[in-house]
């Protein structure tokens, strides 16, 4: 019997997944280099996560020079060098210099790519409001993540990419040592062997797997309590099919571990009101945080991660809804929320979640409230009186806040709205060399594979910040760009 492998079908380029990373790496394929180029898509629609995607990172991008200098008074735009030092230095140098170098040298262009399809940059910014530190680096497009999607996908319908939707990758095919190709699986079951000189994973990480995150990061059994707020799609594809050709492992386990009321989306009003930098305590009903980490996502997401049931409850009274809805909201959520935007649909949308009783709550005393929640009255009303003591003395010697996010809980109706972690992605996996090739364990690349996006680890050591924002989909795009042209330049010839 022959073990000859006999293809259904055959390209130069097959990508697994159509996220950023995905379209990014057959579009410069195509465009390019003239390949042949095949995207398998498991779910019926393309995109991945990057449709929720905000802003790129970059460094010394044209948007970066022709701005001069950013809107934040006395910062700069960071250089090539100062992002290499950036990601070097928060990840205690775990990250991989080969991989960093690699994205901080070319992420300027992906912004250029974007402009030449008609996105248009509206700002480069920073993103977390506490951090004084944090690069200059997210640009952000006008129509988000999502309009890039649509540009990148119109972009290779147009070079005759051939995109099959509801087909999951299965398994990869090998001969002689080289990966030649991928088993498919459409939704009526049926297989096929498609036959391709590079093989590029493009299948966005496992952040949609309890057992994986379970097994793999740092949130180890919490991750269990996690509530995913996208659908479920990333689940470790990619990586188990390079671990079964004999691939390597790097840092592996990262995870964007970001916050969210809980069952809300970002744009959520009565979400939004919870994540504000008040009062938060735990099921223990203790304060456990500075809540000026509302203003940092990454920060706040490790921290309730690591709550009993990886989530909280934040506190508000009569004065705070009337602020929200006067004032407007003291913390952004991107585009979904605004800084200062004014919450006027608040009350609705809490009065609609206290009927349901499941992520709010109100007392028109402190013990009502706490039994509704059900915690420890006791202890709930002596850390209230403690934090409005801190208020009333503008200073906080717990926890450090800033005195002016000191806002007492005062007056009633009182109100609970549940926050928790949620896992975005995760963005460490395979181990890749500079040109995005998969390594085994001696750092050897494995003849015709290659992983991107958030398949391709290197950028972070043990944990996502926000310190580039900004980064995970600016690596996206770019790891696909650096990937195709190796393949154009090296791909191996019939
Ligand atoms: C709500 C949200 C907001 C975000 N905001 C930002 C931001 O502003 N800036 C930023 O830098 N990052 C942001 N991120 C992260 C960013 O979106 C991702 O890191 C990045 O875009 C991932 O791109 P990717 O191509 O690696 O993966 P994805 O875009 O997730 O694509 C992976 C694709 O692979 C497919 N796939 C998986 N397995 C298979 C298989 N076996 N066969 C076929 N297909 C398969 C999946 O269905 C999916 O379509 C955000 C993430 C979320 C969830």
């Amino acid at each position: 019997m022959s073990n000859e492998i006999v293809f259904d079908t055959q390209y130069d380029v097959v990508v697994v997944g159509s996220g950023g990373s995905g379209k990014s790496t057959a579009y410069t394929a195509a465009k390019e280099g003239g390949l042949s180029v095949a995207i398998l898509e498991k779910m019926p629609e393309t995109g991945g996560t990057s449709i929720f995607a905000e802003g790129q990172a970059a460094f010394e991008s044209s948007e970066q020079i022709a701005r001069g200098v950013p809107k934040e008074e006395g910062r700069h735009f960071p250089t090539k060098e100062e992002g290499f030092r950036r990601f070097m230095d928060y990840s205690h140098y775990r990250a991989n210099p080969d991989v960093v170098r690699m994205f901080v040298n070319n992420a300027a262009e992906t912004i250029d790519v974007f402009k030449s399809l008609g996105v248009v940059y509206t700002d480069v910014l920073a993103y977390a409001m506490n951090q004084p530190d944090e690069l200059i680096s997210f640009h952000r497009p006008e129509g988000l993540g999502a309009y890039c999607q649509e540009v990148l996908l119109k972009a290779i319908q147009n070079l005759d990419v051939d995109i099959f939707t509801s087909t999951r990758a299965e398994r990869l095919l090998v001969k002689d040592g080289a990966v030649v190709g991928v088993v498919t699986v459409d939704s009526d079951g049926n297989t096929l062997n498609v036959g391709a000189k590079a093989v590029v994973l493009a299948t966005g990480g496992f952040g949609n797997s309890i057992e994986l995150l379970e097994k793999h990061s740092l949130l180890g059994a919490n991750a269990r309590f996690e509530s995913p707020p996208v659908p479920t799609q990333n689940s470790g594809d990619g990586l188990n099919m390079a671990l079964a050709v004999g691939a390597a492992t790097y840092n592996l386990g990262v995870a964007q571990v970001g916050y969210t009321g809980r069952g809300k989306f970002a744009s959520s009003q009565s979400g939004a009101a919870g994540l504000q930098p008040w009062l938060w305590v735990n099921r223990h009903a203790q304060r456990f945080t500075s809540e000026e980490l509302g203003y940092s996502f990454a920060n706040c997401g490790m921290t309730l991660a690591r709550q009993p049931r990886t989530d909280s409850f934040s506190i508000l009274d009569e004065d705070m809804l009337s602020y929200l809805e006067k004032e407007g909201s003291m913390i952004a959520l991107g585009d979904f929320v605004p800084y200062k935007s004014k919450l006027t649909g608040l009350r609705d949308e809490l009065e609609l979640d206290l009927a349901k009783g499941e992520t709010a709550w109100s007392g028109n005393t402190l013990e009502e409230l706490a039994a509704a929640i059900g915690i420890d009255p006791q202890v709930f009303t002596a850390t209230v009186a403690r934090y409005n003591q801190f208020c009333a003395d503008g200073c906080d010697p717990d926890f450090y806040k800033p005195a002016n996010l000191l806002r007492p809980v005062r007056k009633a109706p009182f109100y609970a709205v549940n926050i928790c972690a949620a896992v975005l992605i995760t963005c460490s996996s395979l181990r890749v060399n500079g040109n995005l090739q998969v390594t085994d364990d001696t750092y050897k690349p494995i003849p015709g594979l290659y992983a991107v996006g958030n398949e391709a680890s290197g950028l972070y050591g043990d944990a996502y910040a926000l310190d580039v924002p900004g980064a995970t989909n600016g690596f996206a795009h770019t790891s696909g760009r650096v990937a195709a042209r190796y393949i154009i330049a090296n791909v191996r010839k019939e």
